[in-house]
């Protein structure tokens, strides 16, 4: 039983007693010393919802989830779990010559930037120009690619990224293409970093939805309940909860670090970091949140209501280390 009170993500009003613990961080990302925890604010559904969906997804299938979780000793290696072929690819390019093929990403200690690597995949001209990419895994039987929609009697039809041109001639044959040698396959070896401006918007809205999340727990934490509520926060609210797309820009990235001076890796302070701020310029109050310090994920919580937001600034630091949280300054 108990007092009846309205869950943050769906809005129903139900009995606390049908409400669970949230931590405002996914424990997944580490335990620490008075974590920051919801109670009473994120109802029993929602946060089965979230932690069979979209949170798996941030925990297994990024980079900070994925590799950095180990690399850290947040994770033992023995407890590595990949999303194997459910898992979702973070990042397609953009535009340019190899517009629609996946790429994933890696940290480069040269810079503190980020470096893309091209996944083992082949792509199909398609009649208007561009390139169908699959992966190894998902190349599809000739018959079921739409013939009218790709142009394959052209030369150059079919092109090979980042993988050994037997093994591709292999699978190609086993779908069905013909293939005899390569003379009509192009098999790029200019594919390396310099596409990196062209991918930073496209991270997965999975993985967005959840880091949002987190940005918003962080608000309802400080802020409570009847804050959060407001139908400013609706937008922000459906997206996490909901995946619906939003009116108006809610998303960006920033890359490297979140601190502009920890550019090398050796200066990085290893944590997470969760910060909220208005901004002015933007009329936006905005979450800037990094998982070990590596890349900045920024997302639009609320939109042009500056009266009801232009107290908050609030930021803390997550030590991975010593397992504590500090609260930073923001300026
Ligand atoms: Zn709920």
């Amino acid at each position: 039983m108990g007092i009846l009170m309205k869950c943050i993500y769906c809005l129903e009003d139900k009995r606390s007693n049908l409400f669970t613990r949230d931590h405002v961080l996914p424990e997944s990302f580490g335990s620490f010393e008075k974590n920051f925890t919801l109670i009473n604010t994120v109802c029993g559904v929602c946060n089965e919802f979230f932690g069979k969906g979209i949170e798996t997804y941030l925990a297994r299938d990024t980079f900070e989830g994925g590799t950095l979780r180990y690399e850290t000793n947040v994770k033992n290696l023995s407890e590595f779990k990949s999303m194997g072929k459910k898992g979702q690819l973070k990042i397609k390019i953009l535009k340019g010559k190899y517009k629609g093929a996946y790429v994933y990403t890696n940290d480069s200690n040269k810079d503190g930037g980020v470096l893309i690597t091209p996944c083992p995949q082949i792509g199909f001209l398609k009649s208007c120009g561009d390139y169908e990419y699959y992966l190894l895994d998902k190349i599809p039987h000739k018959h079921n690619l739409n013939q009218s929609e790709y142009n394959l009697k052209d030369i150059r039809s079919i092109k090979v990224l980042a993988c050994d041109p037997d093994d591709a001639k292999k699978i190609l044959n086993e779908k069905g293409f013909v293939i005899e040698n390569f003379r009509d396959i192009e098999i790029p070896n200019d594919f390396n970093d310099k596409f990196l401006c062209e991918v930073e918007r496209d991270v997965d809205d999975t993985v967005f939805r959840a880091i949002a999340k987190i940005g918003f727990n962080y608000l309802a934490y400080w802020e409570g309940t009847d804050f959060v509520i407001q139908s400013s926060f609706d937008p922000i609210r459906k997206y996490i909860r909901c995946g619906k797309k939003p009116d108006i820009p809610l998303r960006g990235m920033q890359k490297g670090p979140f601190f502009s001076d920890e550019k090398y890796s050796s200066k990085k302070r290893l944590g997470h970091i969760i910060a909220i701020n208005w901004e002015s310029n933007e009329r936006s109050l905005v979450a800037r949140i990094s998982l070990f310090n590596f890349m900045t994920y920024i997302i639009r919580l609320a939109k042009d209501d500056y009266g009801k937001y232009k107290h908050i600034k609030r930021g803390h630091f997550f030590n991975v280390k010593g397992r504590n949280i500090l609260e930073m300054g923001l300026g």
